[in-house]
């Protein structure tokens, strides 16, 4: 370094800077005493993202160096903002303390490193995570090069709770896969993450995707790897993996292990999960059906927010799981509509059960920050009580079970109940968040422990006796014994006494410590024993309850795959416990869900718009029918209908709804129908309401264009397509005709189950040479040349648009509502003369036109409640004839 020597960096600055170059995308959260510090470009980052003051703290290379910093017992506020702003925190803490490093020479500084990487994906606080929100971490694979034979896999893992899950994808399948997982970080091998052919895909996923060098991902040393983290020789018991599923496995084990460095996650065994077990439901869909979240990007307003009635943090994760990958297998449906059909019919037995659970902390997130050393004795208590908790709902839940909720009784049965009875005999009733400010062990539960604190409360009762003796023998009745954190005990009195006192013969007794503007402070041998005496015995048992609480941590995480076990358990039976209360208080009712390929819902509904309705205390929702399924014995595939309808009809309201109740009938819920009957759907597209790849820079258009073609390559026959106004975005003629060889696709090729919305009327003439295409419309009522909407489906086709009616509901100005008349009136009776010619020269100019509409519109309808109002003299009419004239107002409304 060509620095002068009067820039040299101190030892303190040395040391920040080589921890730093080690972990450089990282902010460094650097410990000094009972602050993280950041220095340089980290400090001025943060204090823009956080809003604190950027400071100065001595100079680096003549340059000042910014600094600001977070109060440690603040931390996890802090960490939560940047950690959502997408940055990675590396924790560097102090090893020692400072008294040590003094001993080692005046140089010299704290030792320090890096303890822990907290990334998006890796978060195990309860302060950073949202109790019914998984937080996923996932890796993502290629072996096999670029080529046809590569093969992709997929491992994820929530941290926080311990699942461990593997699945093989495909090029095309994975973006869908990631969506189901939604996860909050992807780490990707290094050359996959560089490979254009991808770089759509990372674009989109933005800072959650992370490139790791390929190393990690090395699939000839995969397995190995996998069995020394699980400490088994072989990973034989595990069940059958693809060698791109272990290369996954692998690298994501390896990232905890840079990331959590001396701590071992409580990982589960992993998992796989078999493509085609699940509904594939690509990202756009997801969005337009907001499954997990509305369009505005917040949980309120999706499907979740509507059907959670789950009662605990597990529960509400089980369920937002659940309904991101819905089933196809209608036997494991079966099952799980068992448990809940248990519930719908015993409600006694619901509502205990939903009260309990509701009492039962999440035991597998405390788990799991004991396993790395990150939890406090509340996690122990925790535990504990969720043991408790465990054993009372299996009891509860009785015998004469359906197989899911049984399973789910027989893991609870099987905790062991030794556990719980150490946890109850060594812990107290409440606890303390930190292990180190102890007092969470019972009294009574261990003898040397109890005898420390015994020394300790003896001593301090003999303060409180010594300061009256103090008082008598020296007769100053202000005296007073206190404490601080720098002096410990001592004797205070005022100045003068103080003085006095050091004159006097008492002086011997008496050693001075400090003397302040107000008062002087002393201390005695025998002051100075007590505290010794109680420091001492203080941190006797602190030793001790540190002791012990690493002893029940220890045992807690060796019974991990028990507690993993009961926890699953009870997420289950409240998953199946609020979809019972949920089908019960909402008048859902149970599918009938097989692998046929049928499609029929009586009196089907929207559960989001329909609660938005409730909320509002407006209309209520009008119910509609359904039927896909394939038309006539004859028929040997899924059935098209065409909506028309006008817009604000309850088009997209009744696409969606269909494609919802798909979802929920295979996620083993009830549904909101009077019925249902629904052949398993493997893939499900839904495009309605806009798309929001904009920011890509394509065209409305050309985004539409790309995933019709997705659908329309890849929908098979238990397909579930629900199509919204295709070709809106180009001229009518190009967009008719798009649409229209779209629907023959569907019904040729595709032949899967479909809902096709348009607004070109002219398609309805396909029903004469599709036999399973059918059309419905939205029904409205025409009254006084304005637009009611019925919200009911029904057969035929809209033989008008009534844009211009609309229109007029959003508020366009009168004149321009009714120029768009007189413009339609014309283009109409052209129209029959089939041509395209010049005729608006025709129509006369704007101003003229609209005064000409206005004046024919008042001479051509009176306004009939005026009518009646000039007819009616108040003055004369008896209370009977007022009130039929109220009447006859009401009814020319
Ligand atoms: P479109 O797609 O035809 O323009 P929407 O489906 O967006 O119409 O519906 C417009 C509004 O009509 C909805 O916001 C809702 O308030 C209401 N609506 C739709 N369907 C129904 C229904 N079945 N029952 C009651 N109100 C409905």
């Amino acid at each position: 370094m060509s620095a002068a020597p009067q820039s040299a960096p101190t030892p303190m600055m040395a040391q920040y800077i080589e921890i730093k170059a080690a972990n450089p995308d990282c902010l460094l959260f650097y410990r000094m005493g009972d602050f993280y510090e950041l220095f340089f470009d980290d400090a001025e980052e943060a204090s823009r993202a956080l809003g604190i003051t950027l400071t100065k703290r001595g100079k680096h290379l003549g340059e000042d160096i910014p600094m600001c910093g977070v109060p440690i017992h603040a931390a996890d506020d802090y960490l939560q903002k940047l950690i959502a702003l997408g940055h990675r925190i590396a924790v560097c803490e102090q090893l020692e303390d400072p008294a040590e490093a003094r001993k080692r020479g005046s140089k010299s500084v704290v030792r320090r490193d890096v303890v822990r990487l907290v990334t998006p994906g890796t978060i195990t606080e309860e302060a950073l995570l949202q109790p019914g929100r998984g937080n996923h971490l996932a890796a993502l694979t290629r072996l096999g090069g670029k080529g046809r034979n590569a093969e992709f896999a997929l491992a994820w893992t929530d941290l926080s709770t311990g699942t461990f899950l593997l699945s093989a994808t495909t090029a095309e399948r994975m973006e869908a896969d990631l969506a189901a997982i939604e996860p909050s970080e992807v780490i990707v091998a290094d050359p996959l993450y560089r490979d254009e052919a991808f770089a759509p895909l990372f674009r989109r996923l933005g800072r959650r995707a992370r490139p790791e060098p390929q190393p990690l991902f090395d699939a000839a040393t995969a397995a190995s790897r996998i069995a020394a983290f699980f400490e088994v020789g072989a990973l034989d018991g595990f069940g059958d993996f693809s060698r791109a599923e272990l290369s996954a496995a692998a690298a994501l084990i390896a990232y905890l292990g840079k990331t959590q460095l001396a701590a071992r996650p409580a990982l589960r065994r992993p998992e796989r999960r078999l493509a085609g077990e699940t509904m594939e439901i690509d990202p756009a869909t997801r969005a337009s059906l907001e499954l997990q979240r509305s369009v505005h990007g917040g949980r309120k307003g999706s499907l979740l927010s509507v059907i959670d009635r789950t009662r605990s943090g597990v529960g509400g994760r089980l369920l937002a799981s659940r309904l991101s990958s819905p089933l196809t297998d209608p036997r494991a449906i079966g099952e799980r509509q068992a448990s809940v059909s248990h519930f719908v019919e015993a409600a006694g037995l619901r509502e205990e059960i939903r009260r309990r659970l509701g009492a039962v902390p999440d035991i597998e997130r405390a788990l799991s920050r004991l396993a790395l050393d990150r939890g406090g004795p509340r996690d122990l208590l925790a535990i504990r009580a969720g043991l408790e908790g465990a054993a009372e709902i299996a009891g509860i839940l009785g015998a004469d079970l359906p197989a899911e909720l049984a399973g789910c009784t027989d893991a609870l049965r099987a905790l062991p109940g030794e556990l719980t009875e150490t946890l109850r005999m060594m812990l107290g009733e409440e606890a303390p968040l930190l292990k180190r400010d102890g007092g969470f062990v019972r009294e009574g539960a261990i003898r040397e422990l109890d005898e420390a604190r015994t020394l300790r409360e003896d001593a301090r009762r003999f303060v409180a006796e010594l300061q009256g003796r103090l008082v008598e023998e020296t007769g100053i009745r202000a005296l007073k014994i206190k404490h601080n954190n720098v002096l410990g005990f001592f004797v205070e009195m005022n100045e003068t006494h103080g003085k006095a006192l050091m004159a006097g013969e008492g002086s011997h007794q008496f050693i001075h410590r400090q003397t302040l503007a107000s008062a002087m402070r002393f201390t005695t041998r025998e002051l100075a024993e007590l505290q010794e005496r109680i420091v001492n015995s203080g941190e006797d048992a602190l030793r001790i309850e540190l002791r012990v609480f690493d002893e029940l941590s220890a045992a807690a995480v060796r019974q991990a795959e028990a507690l993993q076990a009961a926890s699953s358990a009870l997420g289950a039976i409240d998953v199946a416990a609020s979809l019972a209360e949920l089908a019960v208080s909402q008048d859902w009712s149970r599918p009938r869900v097989d692998d046929s390929l049928a499609f029929r819902i009586d009196g089907g509904r929207h559960p989001v718009v329909e609660a938005a309705l409730a909320e509002a205390q407006g209309h209520s929702f009008v119910a509609n029918d359904c039927d896909l399924s394939p038309p006539g014995r004859q028929a040997d595939a899924g059935a098209i209908w065409l909506v028309t309808g006008p817009n604000m009809g309850g088009k997209s309201t009744f696409l969606r709804q269909n494609a919802l109740i798909a979802i929920l009938a295979q996620i083993g819920a009830y549904v909101p129908a009077r019925s249902a009957h629904i052949g398993v759907v493997d893939r499900l597209f839904s495009r309605v309401g806009a798309s929001d790849e904009l920011a890509e820079g394509r065209s409305t258009f050309m985004v539409e264009m790309v995933e019709t073609a997705a659908i329309l390559n890849q929908s098979g026959e238990r397909a579930l397509v629900v199509l919204d106004e295709i070709g809106r975005g180009t001229a009518t003629y190009d967009g008719l005709s798009i649409a229209f060889a779209a629907v023959e696709h569907l019904h040729e090729v595709n032949r899967c189950r479909s809902l096709f919305a348009t607004h070109f009327h002219e398609m309805t003439a396909l029903s004469d040479r599709l036999e399973r295409l059918s059309n419905v419309t939205m029904r409205v009522k025409e009254w006084r040349g304005d637009v009611v909407f019925l919200h009911e489906v029904g057969p035929g086709a809209a033989d008008r648009s009534y844009g211009i009616q609309v229109a007029k509901l959003a508020g366009l100005p009168k004149s321009v509502v009714m120029r768009a008349k007189a413009v339609l009136a014309e283009l109409e009776r052209h129209d029959q003369r089939d041509s395209r010619g010049m005729f608006l020269d025709d129509l006369p100019l704007f101003s003229a036109a609209v005064r000409r509409a206005e004046e024919a519109e008042t001479r051509a309808e009176p306004d009939p409640v005026a009518e009646l109002l000039r007819g009616i003299d108040p003055d004369r009419l008896t209370p009977r004839e007022a009130l039929d004239a109220l009447y006859a107002l009401k009814s020319a409304l």
